[in-house]
């Protein structure tokens, strides 16, 4: 597996967040990590791209390790993160905002991030605090993808949005997993998460309390219950 997680715990002060986290991700996979408000996923992305440190436990890429790096390192090795909210420099541009993503890798080609995100196009030199949600959130994404990582963590990638446009962005997601990059996508909106990715990780007050193929989690009845509304 491309990241490999064992046991990990995190936290803040002296409160633990995560407990034994065991997760991975594969080449040209899409796995997401769903779960309820406070569960800790966006803490687990955050000590995954070394924002917050690892307490126990390991985490490695490639079989590099990630606990003892910052987070320049980490974007080095290929993990991107897209953060919750998207953090876009709202008063640069779209462009701008592209480039910065691959200014780390040096990388200034902008075809294939509008390529994936033709909305971008007619944009490119609009203020990034001007775009609709939807299209912010394809701004937030490509310029992650401007790093070329080959593991992308989105958090919370509907947060916002309108249904159809969630479905318009996750849409894309498989074609970035194909293209070489895989994705680690945490979500609330647990159908949408579960229709695009091939395995899914639950997690519920810090511990991972299910996982499987996504398929066989769409179909198992305490996610039905809990997430999907159906009784
Ligand atoms: P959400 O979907 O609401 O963002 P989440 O699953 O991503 O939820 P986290 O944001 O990781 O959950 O939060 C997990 C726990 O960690 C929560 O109890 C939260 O209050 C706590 N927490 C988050 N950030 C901090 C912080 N900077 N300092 C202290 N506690 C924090």
């Amino acid at each position: 597996m491309m990241l490999e997680v064992r046991k990990l715990s995190a936290g803040y002060g002296r409160v633990q967040v995560l407990w034994d986290i065991d997760l991975s991700v594969g080449e040209r996979e899409i796995v997401a990590l769903v779960g309820p408000n406070g569960a800790g996923k966006t803490t687990l992305l955050r000590t995954l791209s070394g924002v917050i440190r690892m307490r126990g436990g390991t985490a490695e890429f490639r079989g590099r390790s990630l606990g003892d790096r910052s987070i320049e390192q980490i974007v080095d090795l290929g993990i991107a993160h897209v953060p919750e909210g998207r953090r876009l420099f709202a008063g640069l541009t779209v462009r701008a905002n592209l480039l910065l993503g691959g200014w780390r890798t040096k990388n200034t080609d902008l075809d294939r991030v509008i390529e994936l995100f033709p909305p971008l196009e007619p944009r490119l030199e609009q203020v990034a605090g001007s775009l609709s949600g939807g299209e912010q959130q394809m701004c937030a994404i490509a310029r992650g993808l401007m790093s070329q990582p080959e593991l992308m963590m989105i958090d919370e990638l509907s947060l916002g949005l309108a249904p159809l446009i969630v479905d318009e962005i996750l849409a894309r997601l498989p074609d970035i997993a194909a293209a070489g990059t895989s994705v680690l996508l945490v979500e609330q909106d647990v159908d949408a998460a579960l229709s695009v990715a091939e395995r899914a990780y639950v997690l519920e007050t810090g511990q991972v309390t299910l996982s499987g193929k996504a398929g066989v989690l769409l179909a198992d009845k305490r996610i039905q219950e809990s997430y999907l509304g159906i009784a």
